[in-house]
């Protein structure tokens, strides 16, 4: 009999499936406080963005997975963390990792199916459930890179690009426009060629901030706005109106998440593009959306849209339509991760979302730094998502 060469990878899979033995769920917060210890934290940063008025932030939230197979190969994940990081950790205990001990590791895809299908019935389709879910996916993608050896973005048929072009978010909702306006200065002397700034205060405000900003950081700079759904349809005609003079590149969630007639109208009324996405969820949130004509740049996070197995497969939806993605930067480090080696992996990636709030979950929670230059992130090329995280700094912010 003659012998066939079995390629390492499938005869690795023959021998050994890796079962999954263990999800853990690690809620961590990092008080506002260790950052102001004198306990003077200031307005912007309690409450950055108009979607704050009446949940203030404490602290930088985030809900870390730690999973293990019995094969004794770990993948980190993150799931959304504001504002009850110890919400969606319980969910990851009750529901998914009974649905996932002994299930073969590999199979990323099913397994995303069988937890959906499991809660979708009862109306678990966005929110806590896929926050949940999204940080055990991010896991499981990372897992299986570590196990080939070789980096998320490879596994989802990239590189597209080894480095991700980013902008500076946010300006966050100062007091006065001169205050906006050197905050993004400080962004355009560290590198940034891309700007985003929180308003959603009302016209008058919104245009002062708006047009110092602009003043201070040249034509030559993108300049984007996020109203964080502050107003009707027919105020953010009004309110976009006198932005677009200003060379506006894009208006983010102008008014209520659901309201596809609403976008569709401020679309029609002004020469202006239009982004959501992080306050939806799955491809079927987004589906009218696109349908109706409605958005022309699409914002997933990865850590709550459903990770990127959902992200992935809502790109390729919005690819069908030919818009754009530009993942959503909210997090920590691991969801961070998770964004580059997506938009890495996608030919209709835009520009990602590079949030510089302070944020030790995100700057400090890696052995190793982010590569920042000439407004631009190196993805990754690690294993997995291709960073590792100082577990004794992990401890530190344990939230129980
Ligand atoms: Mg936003």
């Amino acid at each position: 009999m003659s012998t066939v060469d079995t390629p390492p990878s499938l005869s690795m899979r023959r021998d050994a499936e890796r079962r999954i033995a263990s999800v853990e769920a690690i809620p961590i917060i990092a008080p506002f406080t260790r950052l102001y210890p004198g306990g003077d934290v200031p307005s912007w940063l309690l409450q950055p963005a108009a979607s704050h008025r009446t949940l203030q932030r404490k602290g930088q939230y985030s809900t870390l997975i730690r999973l293990r197979t019995e094969d004794g190969l770990e993948g980190i994940g993150e799931c959304y963390g504001l504002p009850a990081p110890r919400v969606t950790a319980q969910i990851v205990r009750d529901i998914i990792e009974p649905l996932l001990i002994g299930e073969d590791a590999d199979a990323i895809d099913r397994l995303w199916s069988k937890v959906f299908s499991s809660m979708s019935g009862g109306g678990q389709t966005r929110g806590y459930f896929l926050e949940a879910m999204s940080g055990v996916d991010i896991a499981l993608w990372d897992l299986k890179g570590k196990a080939y050896g070789v980096p998320v973005h490879s596994l989802l048929g990239g590189p597209h690009r080894d480095r991700v072009s980013v902008y500076a978010s946010p300006v966050p909702m100062l007091d006065q426009p001169a205050a906006s306006a050197d905050y993004a200065l400080g962004f355009a002397n560290q590198g940034f060629d891309a700007i985003k700034l929180k308003l959603g205060r009302g016209a008058r405000t919104d245009v002062a901030h708006a047009a110092a900003v602009r003043e201070a950081i040249g034509e030559d700079r993108e300049l984007l706005v996020d109203l964080n759904c502050a107003y009707t349809a027919d105020r953010a005609v009004d309110v976009v109106r006198r932005l677009v003079d200003l060379g506006i590149t894009w208006i983010e969630e102008p008014c209520a998440v659901d309201d596809v007639a609403g976008y569709r109208r401020i679309r029609d009324s002004l020469p202006v593009s239009l982004v959501n996405g992080e306050t939806l969820f799955t491809r079927w949130d987004q589906r009218e959306f696109l349908v109706n004509g409605a958005v022309d740049v699409v914002m997933p996070n990865l850590a709550r849209a459903g990770g990127i197995t959902e992200s992935r497969k809502l790109a390729a939806l919005c690819e069908t339509f030919h818009v754009d993605i530009a993942p959503h930067g909210v997090g920590s480090a691991v969801g961070l991760a998770a964004a580059l080696q997506l938009s890495a992996s996608v030919p209709n990636f835009r520009i990602y979302e590079y949030n510089r709030l302070p944020n030790p979950l995100r700057d400090e929670l890696t052995v190793d730094r982010f590569d920042f230059s000439d407004g631009t992130l190196a993805v990754p090329t690690g294993p997995g998502l291709g960073i590792e995280l100082d577990w004794d700094l992990v401890d530190e912010f344990r939230a129980e």
